[in-house]
């Protein structure tokens, strides 16, 4: 990755202009870069910057006003780490920071509109010292004004109690996790989800389930994002 003092560079110098929670909008103004949402262009988004020129493209197929924050805070990214006239970018993920991703500039903009949007610091501050639930999952992405899947990941990720495994399902299928432990891999973990995902409570202490991962009772939470996706947050006694 780019030398992240770079990145971390840029996250202060806009730190200095901006509000909190982070507003991209107002930053693109700030700028004076034009946004525009009501063409249904086949990328997710693109940064043109010609000639005195700075425009932001967002699709008008992209409706989810969390999922629209995360691809103008990308674009911005790339406005104010790179130095190419034209970035068109497809499949911006809030996810795709967790994974490989081949296209370094891309996952330098994601991860820039990450911190941007969440602060490591500030979310560090939010998070309980023992098990995150739900509950304060809707806190933190409430108050930062982004997606429960990405307070989510983010969370789980820097945990306190570091035994919370957040787990994606699409369906009945995995799609990507989350979680404190280093150690964990994707093949660790059940490819197919051990509950009926349509008939799960939203909230519940079960045994016998996720033996492979948890000693004992787990406590199991589901949240449905969006379409068939289930997010499932696990906390217990991690297997050692
Ligand atoms: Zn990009």
């Amino acid at each position: 990755m780019m030398n992240s003092v770079t990145i971390r560079q840029a996250l202060e110098f806009i730190g200095l202009l901006s509000t909190s929670p982070s507003n991209p909008y107002n930053l693109c103004n700030t700028f004076g870069i034009e946004v525009i949402d009501n063409e249904p262009i086949n990328k997710d988004g693109y940064l043109v910057c010609d000639r005195g020129c700075k425009l932001i493209f967002i699709s008008s197929n992209i409706t989810n006003r969390h999922r629209k924050k995360f691809i103008i805070s990308h674009e911005l990214g790339h406005f104010l780490l790179h130095r190419e006239k034209l970035y068109c970018c497809t499949d911006i993920s809030e996810i795709g920071i967790s994974q490989i991703n081949s296209n370094c500039q891309e996952n330098e903009a994601n991860y820039f509109a990450s911190e941007y949007l969440l602060p490591q610091e500030q979310l560090l501050r939010m998070l309980p010292h023992e098990s995150i639930r739900f509950s304060d999952i809707f806190k933190i992405a409430a108050h930062f004004d982004v997606s429960v899947t990405m307070a989510a990941m983010k969370a789980t990720r820097l945990s306190n109690a570091e035994d919370e495994i957040l787990l994606c399902y699409k369906g009945q299928q995995l799609k990507w996790f989350s979680s404190g432990d280093t150690g964990l891999c994707y093949k660790m973990l059940p490819q197919k989800c051990p509950v009926d995902l349509t008939r799960a409570p939203l909230e519940v202490d079960i045994g016998g389930v996720w033996d492979t991962l948890y000693e004992g009772t787990v406590h199991q939470e589901v949240f449905n994002p969006f379409e068939d996706q289930r997010l499932v947050l696990l906390s217990g006694t991690r297997c050692l």
